[in-house]
């Protein structure tokens, strides 16, 4: 599986839970993220220099990464909050080089409201749609996008929040105790970030609500089910 994101802490707020699941479960997962997040503007964040921020979160995507046991990560340097004005080309290069490297079954990132509506999530979504175009057969039969669905969405209590609708649903992955641990513990590795964690649980009980994850999926090689699936791999022919 392959998880293509923005910035350090979306693949832990995320879809975590899921990416814990399946790395328990013994598929291989990478990761790839376009920027260190040196723009970042939560808790302690805003009082950082950009270059101390990026420094930091550099070290806590790696920390989360082995919460959630992500194989191998990398981080492309792209500017935090420009992730729509880099090249496309190297962008889709970028993501290309490693779908040949990793040959993932699976690719997954944000849905493409973006979530939190922010650019830099949107952008990514569109690459990666172009990247696994370009990359033919050798890319990945199904492309998965996270999203937190509607009728969940007002607990966070964020009026940018770009809920995912219910007819888009097309996997709901259940979250064990084990994987959402997991999670929490990769959310809480980004120490610069973990006041947001800290207002939801606030809002909601944020366990009983990590026990399931929803995605949207973009048009793929794998006919789509009729009903949303409870495995991202369902359909998947193995090579
Ligand atoms: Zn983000």
């Amino acid at each position: 599986m392959l998880c293509v994101f923005a910035h350090p802490d979306d693949e832990s707020y995320g879809p975590g839970g899921t990416i814990a699941t399946y790395s328990l479960a013994g598929v291989e997962v990478f990761l790839l993220m376009f920027t260190a997040g040196e723009a970042g503007s939560i808790g302690i964040s805003k009082d950082l220099p950009r270059d101390e921020l990026g420094r930091r979160r550099r070290l806590e995507l790696a920390a989360a990464c082995q919460a959630l046991g992500v194989r191998e990560h990398r981080i492309l340097g792209a500017p935090d909050g420009g992730v729509a004005k880099v090249d496309r080309v190297w962008a889709i290069a970028e993501i290309v080089h490693d779908i040949r490297r990793y040959r993932p079954h699976v690719a997954m990132t944000f849905h493409r409201g973006g979530v939190s509506g922010h650019p830099d999530h949107i952008a990514v979504t569109t690459y990666l749609d172009e990247a696994i175009a370009a990359a033919g057969n050798d890319g990945p039969q199904v492309m998965y996008e996270w999203g937190i669905p509607r009728d969940k969405a007002p607990l966070y209590e964020r009026p940018s929040l770009v809920p995912l609708e219910e007819q888009d649903i097309a996997a709901v992955i259940a979250i064990g105790d084990d994987a959402i641990d997991h999670k929490i513990a990769a959310i809480r590795a980004h120490a610069t970030q973990v006041d947001f964690f800290h207002s939801l649980e606030q809002k909601f009980d944020y366990r009983e609500m990590a026990r399931h994850e929803s995605f949207a999926r973009a048009p793929s090689r794998v006919a789509a089910p009729a009903a949303p699936v409870s495995d991202l791999f369902y359909g998947i022919e193995a090579d």
